[in-house]
């Protein structure tokens, strides 16, 4: 029953309502608020901050009942498009306002704000900008013919000139008078691209990523909250999120960098979010990549974004040449083209660069004639051994199978286990070039403090080999590395999920990218079994779209994403029964109620344990989004969904 009443009742929106969908909540206040007031309220035993709804005369329940606003904050309203960003996230990832709010809001939102932690960026030097090429040129006139809400991807080979693109499009948004927003997968290639634009553009950029503390990244979200003028804002996935007003253009520079994906609720993609963010306000959207991901690639196709191609490096510069050499683990690490050509490397006195991917030493079973690893009849994923067991498993539908003793591809009887870690990699090089300085960079050697005096050394040329995971295949620009290896390209070819090609393929291409950067030409060397796998040939002929549209075809036939939706549940019980016994019965209960998805598990993921937990999982597909959100929206206790996962393992 509505009564009219006379003092005043403010709908608040509470940052931390812990359920789905977003309620809105009435208090009382003494003076009337503006929708998108910033406040602070009670709400259950806490004080939460708030964003004002709506002012009205009554309220369903009863005044007295009502709470009243415990303070005002003095903070400029969020931008227009805000609170609806939000609300779709909610209901696109199925997450709940606390974890929403918890994400986009900066920590310490209700302190009193310091002054002085930035410097007003006001235009320091004239715009230093090259001419245009006429490739530039024809990119940059095509985008300017698109509709404006167009999204628009530019599909470019390293060293293209993509940035040189993004510069003219960032000029030109600024010139009408709105802001831009730059995302870049990590620091190391955000703090050289803020180099590089703070140059050209003769301005400097509001930077935040994970590297700043919280009070500064406080301060940027707050100088985007009152900044009334043009400015371009540069960060990682988490920069969407700054209230930018009147925003102009998107860019999303190596777009298939899976660090766009987040790994804790809500689960959002940065390339996802930023269409989103893209259509509230206007704004326009360019994806910049040398491997675009296979998902942009087939919204592509469907006419849904734009691509615009460069095909050559600038000034004519060389890509480096890819070459494919056989090896087998039976004669050692090396192959004698890879051991011939780090001999000449170090007696140049250049750099190597070889890279073994950790997660490779995932123990698979692979056929040292063919390449080929044992794979699941179902699923197409490779199987891991599990010790414990003494059996292959399958990580997705958790089929079990007794090694085999002959190749189930070629029937040859030489199949073994494979996978070296990169430390024992690194014992064997020592031995090999006992004079040479190699030096490891991983997770497990290096932090982000001793990050900076290893790449120093590498800069001075102090190491002459590195050995690393795909963290040294991401945009590091030395000039003396003219060697770039990889032991065991098949482990990174055939890993264990349905993206693992992609990701490899990408990985490849980005890491040949690393060498010849100087005025000596590169080369690299991809230890393979099989140098006939037609993903091996397009990628020798860097021919990413001749390896995608293989790649599509086998998701197609295999039901995975761009043509499946997918939702990844696990489950954690503290023992492998009662994990096992939860995971069987909502999976029964899920084919149950909904009839046209497909559930494949229960299945023991690869990081099954931990401590006295254990894990199990189950993988949903279906043609229908709405179905997994409603999934992912109430599973039973204990569960945790994510959708549209990037890596299953
Ligand atoms: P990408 O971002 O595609 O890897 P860049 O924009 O970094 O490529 O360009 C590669 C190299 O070519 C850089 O050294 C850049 O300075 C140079 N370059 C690109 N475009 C131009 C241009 N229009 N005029 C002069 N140099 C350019
Ligand atoms: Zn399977």
């Amino acid at each position: 029953m509505k009564r009219t009443v006379p003092s005043i009742i403010v709908s608040v929106l509470v940052t931390n309502y812990p359920r789905r969908p977003a309620k809105v909540f009435d208090y009382v206040h003494d003076k009337v608020l503006q929708s998108g007031q910033w406040v602070v309220v009670p709400f259950g035993k806490t004080q939460t901050t708030g964003i004002v709804i709506a002012t009205r005369t009554s309220s369903d329940i009863a005044l007295e009942k009502l709470k009243p606003v415990s303070r005002v904050l003095d903070l400029p309203q969020p931008p227009k498009h805000y609170l609806k960003l939000a609300e779709w996230l909610g209901e696109y990832y199925a997450a709940h306002p606390r974890a929403i709010w918890h994400t986009i809001l900066p920590s310490g939102l209700q302190a009193k704000p310091r002054k002085g932690l930035l410097q007003d960026s006001v235009a320091q030097a004239p715009a230093h900008l090259p001419p245009l090429s006429i490739e530039q040129e024809q990119v940059i006139k095509a985008i300017q013919k698109l509709p404006s809400q167009k999204a628009v991807l530019i599909q470019g080979i390293t060293g293209s000139g993509k940035t040189r693109i993004y510069e003219d499009l960032i000029q030109s948004t600024l010139e009408r008078g709105q802001s831009v927003l730059i995302l870049a997968p990590e620091i190391v290639l955000s703090t050289h691209l803020q180099r590089r634009l703070e140059e050209s553009l003769g301005a400097s950029l509001l930077v935040t990523h994970s590297g700043l503390t919280a009070t500064q990244r406080r301060a940027v979200w707050l100088k985007a909250l009152s900044n009334t003028t043009p400015q371009v804002y540069l960060g990682a996935r988490s920069a969407l999120f700054l209230p930018i007003h009147n925003l102009g253009l998107i860019i999303i520079d190596e777009e298939h960098d899976t660090s766009y994906k987040q790994d804790q609720s809500p689960r959002y993609h940065a390339v996802t979010v930023a269409g989103r963010l893209a259509q509230l306000t206007g704004a326009r959207l360019v994806l910049g990549s040398a491997t675009p991901s296979l998902t942009t690639l087939e919204l592509v196709h469907r006419g849904r974004i734009a691509r615009l191609s460069l095909p050559t490096r600038h000034g004519g510069a060389k890509l480096p040449e890819i070459m494919l050499v056989e090896h087998h683990n039976k004669h050692g690490v090396l192959s004698d083209q890879l051991h011939h050509a780090i001999e000449q490397t170090l007696e140049h006195q250049q750099q190597a660069l070889i890279l073994h991917n950790k997660r490779g030493t995932a123990r698979r079973l692979s056929c040292d004639s063919c390449g080929q690893a044992v794979r699941c009849d179902h699923c197409d994923t490779t199987m891991i051994l599990h010790a414990d067991l003494g059996r292959l498993k399958c990580h997705l539908c958790n089929r079990e199978l007794w090694p085999p003793s002959r190749c189930p591809s070629c029937n040859q009887d030489d199949l073994r286990y494979s996978g070296i870690g990169t430390k024992q990699l690194e014992t064997t090089l020592q031995q090999l070039f006992p004079n040479a300085h190699i030096e490891r960079l991983d997770r497990d050697s290096i932090d982000r403090d001793s990050l900076p005096s290893l790449l120093e050394r590498m800069q001075r040329r102090e190491i002459n080999i590195l050995i690393g995971t795909q963290m040294i295949a991401k945009g590091l620009d030395f000039p003396h590395v003219s060697l770039v290896a990889i032991i065991d390209t098949d482990s990174l070819l055939h890993g264990t999920d349905f993206s693992a090609s992609e990701r490899a393929a990408s990985l490849i291409i980005q890491a040949s990218g690393r060498a010849g950067r100087g005025n000596i030409p590169g080369r690299v060397i991809l230890q393979t079994h099989n140098p006939q796998q037609p993903i091996l040939q397009a990628i020798q002929a860097h021919d990413w779209n001749g390896f995608a549209t293989q790649e599509l075809i086998h998701r197609h036939t295999f039901h995975y994403p761009p043509y499946r939706w997918l939702l990844r549940l696990w489950v954690r019980r503290s023992n492998a029964r009662n994990a096992e016994r939860a995971a069987s019965e909502f999976s029964d209960l899920l084919a149950q109620k909904y009839p046209n998805i497909e559930v494949l598990g229960p299945a023991t993921p690869l990081h099954h344990k931990d401590g006295i937990y254990h894990t199990r999982q189950l993988i949903v597909r279906s043609t229908q989004r709405k179905t997994l959100t409603d999934i992912a929206d109430s599973p039973p206790s204990g569960w945790q969904a994510d959708l549209d996962p990037i890596i299953i393992i």
